[in-house]
Parts: structure tokens; sequence; C-alpha cells
């Protein structure tokens, strides 16, 4: 937790020597606590004094990087238990699970599908983030070779998991030894096995069992010097995984215990891929850093992709697109022009269903500070003064001659008002997106 300016100030030279460039320790302590100015910048400051002040205000969970750009994966130091409270911050990645028994050919097939799975959502693409290789072999010849034609075909992080911690060690060196990889020995291990896995690499370390043994391990792990650890409750029920989630993620935050004080892997596989799915969206939602998932077609993985773009949006600022025209398609001054706000829920579900229907629009979105429709109505945003100004603004009538604007079937009693203010002729559209494509097709030419 963030020390207050009091706490820092306890621990200054109190001096008010100015040599940080603050008239007194007390306003330095302030600078300090509020991010303004680093302990770095007191001369005076005792190594003790750095270190333990250094200690005391780290964030409570770690943050753990895996790889680098452009696949640097980000997880853990969340600050909040819930979202609405801040933000959650370092999104869920999310691991496809591949078999070292496959075929190089298989192999390269996987990834080609790997790359493929790419879905667009409110101005985002979503993809999968890591492969997670699984030494179904026991051979640590076929998990190195898998995991170099892996690599060398999509360059993400990956995790490798094997029950045998040489395996891992020997996969852990080579290409791979740049800190892409989490290292996930499924069998038993000593600490000092763990230990010499990440030796002499910057991989990364998933210990895995009860939340008292991930505990220990990991405080032992720290004595040794091992830092960028994650904890994993290993393949357990959904119900199990969950308690494991919550229990870490309270006891890092609300009883700093900093031996959970990692992000968690999670397990999110089996048979039943569909139940395996929608574990995966539950584990995202609560908290999860990593999840292991085998959801390798596109209606599994599209939900599970979907449930962590929503959770990791800030709620406290709604998603908008910049207020102004858009052209869909190859537009002329023939072409539809149709209104809605700037959420980018509005604006995208408009997009995506002119896009479907295949009928050149031009696409107000109206400035509504990112509120929806109704929402943007019901608080006199998306009004007639504010729509015939957006249409000013855009110069509309000098990219459309047919004089027609379409506005959403939700505000249709606000038609005839923005025709009398806009003096253009208002048609009322479908109440839900899903209907644009019929209307553009059916009714726009008979208006
Ligand atoms: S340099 Fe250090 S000791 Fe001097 S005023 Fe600043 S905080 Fe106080």
């Amino acid at each position: 937790m963030a020390l207050t300016g009091l706490d820092i100030f306890k621990s200054l030279p109190k001096t008010n020597c100015k040599e940080c460039g603050v008239p007194t320790c007390l306003a330095f302590a302030m600078k300090v606590a509020s991010g303004q100015a680093g302990l770095d910048d007191c001369p005076k400051l005792t190594d003790d004094a750095r270190s333990s002040l250094t200690e005391a205000s780290a964030p409570a969970q770690r943050l753990v990087k895996i790889g680098s750009a452009p696949h640097l994966i980000e997880i853990g130091q969340e600050t909040v238990l819930y979202r609405h409270e801040e933000r959650f911050h370092h999104p869920t990645a999310v691991a496809l699970t591949i078999n070292d028994t496959m075929s190089e050919a298989d192999l390269t097939q996987a990834c080609e599908k790997f790359k493929a799975l790419s879905f667009h959502r409110v101005g985002e693409t979503l993809t999968s983030d890591m492969v997670a290789l699984v030494n179904d072999s026991g051979s640590p010849d076929n998990m190195q070779a898998a995991a170099e034609t892996i690599y060398n075909a999509l360059g993400v992080p990956m995790v490798l998991m094997s029950d045998s911690p040489n395996t891992l060690s020997t996969v852990a060196m080579g290409p791979l030894s740049g800190g892409a990889v989490v290292l996930y020995c499924t069998g038993p291990a000593e600490v000092v096995d763990l230990v010499a896995m990440v030796k002499d690499t910057d991989a990364k370390l998933c210990v895995d069992g009860t939340i008292e043994s991930v505990a220990g391990q990991v405080e032992k792990l720290n004595e040794l010097g091992v830092k960028d650890i994650l904890i994993s409750p290993g393949k357990v029920s959904a119900g199990e995984t969950l308690e494991f989630l919550t229990k870490s993620r309270r006891g890092t935050l609300l009883k700093k215990f900093r031996q959970l004080g990692c992000p968690v892997l999670t397990l999110a596989v089996g048979d039943d891929s569909v139940a395996a799915a929608l574990d995966a969206c539950a584990f995202v939602c609560k908290y999860s850093g990593i999840v292991v998932s085998n959801a390798w077609e596109g209606h599994l993985l599209a939900p599970i992709l979907t449930t962590r773009q929503n959770i990791y949006t800030d709620p406290q600022k709604p998603v908008q697109v910049e207020p102004k025209v858009y052209d869909v398609g190859d537009v002329s001054a023939d072409s539809p022009l149709l209104v809605t706000t700037n959420f980018s829920l509005s604006y995208y579900s408009v997009e995506s269903e002119v896009e479907s229907a295949r009928v050149p629009c031009r696409i107000i979105a109206v400035d509504t500070e990112g509120t929806s429709v109704l929402t943007g109505w019901a608080s006199d945003k998306f009004n007639p003064e504010t729509i015939t100004q957006a249409m000013k603004t855009a110069g509309v009538d000098q990219l459309v001659s047919h004089h027609k604007v379409v506005i959403p079937g939700h505000v249709a009693v606000i038609a005839a008002q923005l025709g009398e203010e806009s003096g253009w002729n208002v048609l009322v559209g479908p109440k839900d997106a899903g209907g644009i494509g019929a209307y553009l097709k059916n009714d726009w030419k008979n208006v």
C-alpha cells in the first residue's frame, strides 16, 4: 500500500537543507507521496532509510513482465478488489494450449490458426497472447523442437508446462532464454530445482498448490533471489480455482500478505470445451493474470476475449470515438446519412451493420460524452440542437445531395423538432442496429 507523506517524513533526515529543491523535508515527503518526486532526489537519505521506504512503498502485488515488445505481456500490480473502486490495470493474458506431440506440419498449421483467431470489436483487435506448450511427449527434445517452431512462427511468449524440471531447464535455454517464457513444473519439485530452472535465464516461474503451500514456496524462492513468480491452484475444479483467486487477491490487498502478491495462472482446459470456455470467462473476471485455455474455436475464444475487453476498460470513462462524420464504404453524394452517438459500442454497432449490408453510408457520431443513444437523449446531450450542430460542423450539406438524415428509432420523438431545427428531411430508422441492414436495403430507396 502507498505510504502517506507523514510515513515518509518520519524516515527523512529532517534537516530542511533544501538540496532536494524543496524548502522542507515535510514538503519533500508530501511530493514523494504524491508521486511528484522520488526518494533519490534526497542526497541525505541513509541507505537503510531508502531501503526500508522502498520496500514499504512497493506495490502489494508484483508486476511481472514476460517477453518484449511487440509481444510484451505485463500482468499483476493490481490495486483493487472491485473494478468500480478504481479499475483493473493489466489485462489477463490468454494462452492457447499446444501439445508437443504434434508433428512439425501440425504445429505450423496451429500457428497459422493462432494468427487467424483475431476479432474486431468496438475499435480494438482482440487476439490471444501466448501459447501454453504442454510436454505430453515426455521428451525434452520434442518440447525443445516444438517450442522453437512455435517461437519462430509467432514470436509470442509461452507457458512451458512439464512434470520434469530438467526438461523445462533445457527448453528455457537457447532462443527462449530472453525472458519470453513462464516455466510451470506440473510434477513434484523441490525449491532448489525450481531455482535451478530459472538460473541464468530471464524465465518466470509458476508454482502451484494450495494457498498455504504456494505462499510457503514464494517465501523460500524470494529468499533465494527469485522474484518474478506466478502462483496457481493447478488443475482443480472451477469452484476451487475461483476460491484460490479470491483468497489470494484478498490476502494480498487486504491483509498485506506479500507471499501471495503474485499474479495467478489458471487452467481452463478440459474435454467439455464449452464448459472450459465459460470457466475461462469466470477466471478473467476474478483476477486471473494468465488463463491457459483450449478454446481453439472462434465461438469459444471470442467470448473470453470479449469478457477481458469489458472487464479491463475503465468503468469511470465511457469508451468513445472521435465525434465526427465517418465514411463507411465507397460513399458518394447519394449515400445515406445516419446519425448516432460517439459511445463506442453504439458507433461500432452501426458501423458493423453498415459494413455487413455493403451499402456505403456516412455516419455522424454526435458528441454525447460517450453515452449511448437513449442515455444521451435522457441527459439532453443527443437532441435536435446537438445533432444539428454536429451536422453543421461536419459540413454534411456539402457531402450529400439528398438532404435526408436517418436517426435511431429509439429517439423518433425528436424527428419533427430536428427537421425544424436542421431544415433536413428526418427519417426514423430501426430501433436496434441489427435492423440497419434491412432498412438500408428495403426502406431507404423508397422514402
Ligand atoms: S534534501 Fe533531504 S534532508 Fe534536505 S530538505 Fe530535502 S528531504 Fe530534507
